[in-house]
């Protein structure tokens, strides 16, 4: 007999990658050490991004997340639909923003791609596969609803979708 309600994903069925080894945009290139990305300033250096002052000796290159904002090419996406987008829309997008600087203060490379605001729908894209959990979870927590994560098989890709 078919359930009414689709399936939640099963921890067994999440992926978790290895970001240096699974993201494109982290493994093509061999960087300097230092590095700082022109970007947003981030530094990269003993093999990771993070924030802090600029090293003199850096050179310029940039950081995978801005590089995937220039390409306008998301690692992830969270899209948000239901009846609570018409009275709660601020607040939500509010939500989504406070996780993303949060997340970010951490992890220099997971931000907010884009935001997509539509009639029946608003759609977060992201440069990272963590955020867009980190910002369905935090929905959820808040609001309730309906969350389904769904990662891609052989990409490095997350698509959430909460509905309320
Ligand atoms: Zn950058």
């Amino acid at each position: 007999m078919q359930s009414p309600v689709p399936p939640k994903p099963s921890p067994r069925r999440e992926k978790h990658f290895h970001e240096a080894r699974n993201d494109p945009y982290q493994a093509r290139v061999k960087l300097a050490d230092p590095t700082v990305c022109p970007g947003c300033n981030a530094v990269h250096t003993a093999g990771r991004w993070h924030w802090g002052d600029r090293p003199d000796n850096a050179r310029p290159h940039l950081c995978p997340a801005c590089q995937r904002i220039k390409d306008k090419v998301p690692a992830g996406i969270v899209l948000l639909r239901g009846e609570d987008l018409a009275t709660h829309r601020d607040e939500l997008l509010n939500l989504a923003r406070h996780q993303e600087a949060l997340e970010k203060s951490d992890h220099p490379l997971n931000r907010i791609l884009a935001i997509v605001k539509r009639p029946d729908e608003i759609e977060i894209t992201t440069t990272d596969i963590h955020l867009p959990r980190r910002i369905g979870d935090a929905l959820h927590h808040a609001h309730k609803g309906e969350l389904d994560l769904t990662y891609a098989d052989e990409e490095y890709f997350l698509r959430v979708s909460w509905t309320r």
